[in-house]
């Protein structure tokens, strides 16, 4: 072998190792930030789910398959907490707020248009102010009142059970993408003061719920962003017998479930949850700043590192 061939056999193979060495730099990198990302996210849109009147222990017997496991691939607690009184309005009020009755004003349950909307922020609100988009998919107009005017892009009061709801929510998530959408189904609540909370035509109305649900998100799969939702599916209260609105323990348990694999880290949140902080870890998980008057806070604990982010990202993008 002359010099000549053996420094070109040498410069070929240096050449070759040190591309190798580069790709198994890159394939090293790759992998790493695949495992530190846990393939998903961050999040950039949620998604409230409330089932009127879902009492969590009910949830769990009514064998709601896609709740379950949801559940178990989330942040999930059976024993979150809604607000006094536990009546409709003044409970959502509360959930899409992040405040407590006294704070937020809103102390009746029907629809008066007389009395205006609620005067406090909203997550929607705070998600609207932040340039991202909102909408409100709901079973009973009166939740109208939450709906500030210019804090939600679109408000849907649909007349029917949790399918037709999920159909139209569903179909305007693909289309649309709303940075945050609450979705309210009206079913177990109508069907416990008819048959009573834990009647079969109550578990069988969760049942239809959790059907609904299983539409949201093959909608949210669909849209491509099955890795970038968080979904929240909780209530506003629960019940006994034939009624709810008390202190009593079964009025005031209601289930929460946080779910978006990758970005939440699955187990059973440990600290006690309020339905005050549903409004905080969504805006919280879009990665706003949650109004400090708020008497609901953020379950932070809940996220992987650098998955709440959403709205913020975006801003910092432009
Ligand atoms: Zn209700």
């Amino acid at each position: 072998m002359n010099n000549k061939h053996w420094y070109g056999m040498l410069t070929k193979n240096c050449l070759m190792n040190s591309r190798l060495l580069s790709a198994g730099c890159w394939i090293w990198w790759l992998c790493l930030w695949l495992v530190t990302t846990g393939f998903s996210g961050p999040i950039e849109h949620v998604i409230i789910v409330s089932m009127d009147g879902a009492r969590p222990d009910y949830v769990l017997s009514a064998q709601a398959s896609n709740i379950q496991a949801m559940a178990a691939q989330g942040a999930f607690t059976w024993w979150a907490q809604t607000v006094n009184p536990s009546v409709t309005l003044i409970s959502h009020t509360s959930m899409l707020s992040g405040c407590q009755p006294a704070k937020h004003g809103i102390d009746w349950n029907t629809w008066k248009p007389s009395k205006g909307f609620i005067k406090t922020n909203t997550c929607f609100e705070l998600v609207k102010k932040s340039g991202g988009r909102t909408a409100m998919f709901v079973g009973k107009a009166k939740l109208r009142h939450i709906a500030k005017p210019d804090t939600v892009d679109t408000f849907e009061s649909v007349e029917g059970p949790a399918m037709t709801i999920s159909t139209a929510a569903a179909v305007y998530f693909k289309t649309n993408q709303p940075d945050l959408l609450f979705v309210h189904y009206p079913d177990p609540d109508a069907a416990g003061h008819a048959f009573g909370w834990g009647a079969a035509p109550y578990l069988a109305a969760i049942k239809d719920c959790d059907q609904g649900i299983g539409l949201l998100r093959i909608g949210v799969e669909q849209a491509g962003l099955a890795d970038r939702t968080l979904f929240i599916i909780t209530a506003d209260h629960g019940g006994h017998q034939r009624s709810h609105g008390t202190k009593d323990v079964r009025d005031m348990t209601i289930p929460w479930v946080a779910y978006s694999p990758g970005n939440v880290i699955p187990g059973e949140i440990q600290t006690g949850i309020s339905t005050c902080d549903t409004a905080a870890t969504a805006v919280y998980a879009l990665g706003l700043k949650v109004d400090p008057q708020w008497d609901g806070k953020a379950a932070e604990e809940i996220f992987a590192d650098g998955k709440a982010a959403g709205v913020r990202k975006r801003q910092m993008a432009k």
